[in-house]
């Protein structure tokens, strides 16, 4: 049987719009849920507000918990944010008034759970931060943003927050020099969380250089999927990309993407069957993925220096709070006489300093 994606319009964050969608998307997709234990995963990557577009948005969160509760579950509220706890990035997200006002249960991801996994990545073994089999159903929340290494980080890319953060850094520096090695390695760790449903938050989303600094943009649109292969794929489209990212060409390759339909919820089509062109049209890939990312690994090996872009910072921004050092997973960032220095040699274009910086004073140029 074909695999289905539901797309639907939604310009704000109006709960009972969002509610009213996803009810539609659970009977299109055949999706049944009642008193399971169920483990809610959004997007909470650094502790910024509602509007930076950086994190789900609460109102996607509290539509979800509603409908949850209306089918008498059990929920639970988890991710690991990039370098602080849980609780502050779900305190400045505002989705902590949601747990609060509904009871959601707050995991940290904090555990050393240990999986081993024969999948398409070198790998064997990974550490997650919170064991997804003590759930009955994972339901993935990302939100729909561009990623400086990744092209998108949309539904498989945000199950690497089952990753604990202290954890992230170590990935990055054994997988992350490669985009294609450390897409086999998201594509693993997305078959091991294996959630039951994706649900993306398209309604403000971001390009541009993000995951965290780029545009903020009204991109009005939600979509949700049994299957995040096929949910990511369905949005790359969208896009309206002329080539697959790194994710998307190795779930391909892999046959993790079969036939999917998509269907537009009909009381709120997306620009008329257009698959959301419209919506698109000047959607900008961040700065990386303009020259670089499909360049053989050799080519990327030797002309490194010259050609992959680098991160840079700007100095009238960035306020030394040393974030970035800290989540720089080569040690290629250091403080000389006040003023931070990268050192490029030892620099492996993971981009994470970029994401985690809260100033959104490094570029990649
Ligand atoms: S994380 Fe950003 S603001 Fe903080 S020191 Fe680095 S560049 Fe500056
Ligand atoms: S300097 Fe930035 S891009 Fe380079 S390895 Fe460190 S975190 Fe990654």
């Amino acid at each position: 049987m074909a695999g289905k994606v539901v797309i639907g319009r939604c310009k704000t964050y109006d709960t009972d719009k969002i509610k009213n969608f996803i009810y539609k998307g659970f009977e299109e997709i055949d999706f049944k849920i009642v008193k399971s234990k169920v483990l809610l995963k959004p997007n909470l990557l650094s502790a910024n507000p509602p509007d930076k577009a950086v994190t789900t948005h609460p109102e996607f969160i509290r539509a979800i918990s509603e409908i949850l509760m209306d089918y008498s579950c059990d929920v639970y509220i988890g991710d690991s944010p990039g370098f602080e706890s849980t609780g502050k990035v779900l305190l400045h997200s505002g989705i902590m008034d949601v747990v609060k006002s509904h009871g959601l249960k707050v995991i940290p991801f904090n555990q050393k759970v240990i999986k081993k996994w024969q999948g398409i990545s070198p790998y064997r073994e990974f550490t997650l931060g919170e064991n997804p089999d003590d759930y009955d159903i994972i339901i993935n929340i990302p939100k729909l943003k561009t990623h400086a290494m990744m092209g998108l980080t949309l539904g498989v890319k945000n199950t690497f927050g089952f990753i604990p953060s202290f954890d992230k850094a170590k990935w990055h520096l054994r997988a992350g020099r490669d985009r294609m090695l450390f897409a086999s390695l998201l594509i693993d760790i997305h078959n091991i969380v294996k959630p039951s449903l994706t649900i993306i938050d398209g309604i403000v989303g971001m390009d541009g250089d993000g995951p965290s600094g780029g545009r903020v943009r009204d991109l009005g649109f939600m979509a949700l999927s049994r299957n995040a292969f096929m949910l990511d794929h369905a949005i790359e489209k969208m896009v309206g990309l002329p080539y697959l990212l790194p994710v998307s060409a190795l779930a391909s390759q892999h046959r993790l993407i079969g036939d999917y339909e998509v269907t537009h919820d009909v009381s709120s089509p997306l620009m008329g069957g257009d698959r959301g062109r419209e919506t698109f049209s000047d959607f900008q890939l961040p700065a990386t993925m303009n020259t670089d990312w499909n360049l053989p690994q050799l080519v990327k090996r030797i002309l490194s220096s010259f050609f992959i872009k680098k991160p840079k910072i700007n100095s009238h921004i960035c306020k030394n709070c040393k974030v970035c050092i800290k989540v720089c997973p080569a040690g290629a960032l250091s403080e000389s006489q006040e003023t931070l220095v990268f050192d490029y040699k030892k620099c492996i274009r993971c981009y994470c300093c970029q994401e985690m910086c809260p100033e959104g004073a490094i570029r990649v140029v």
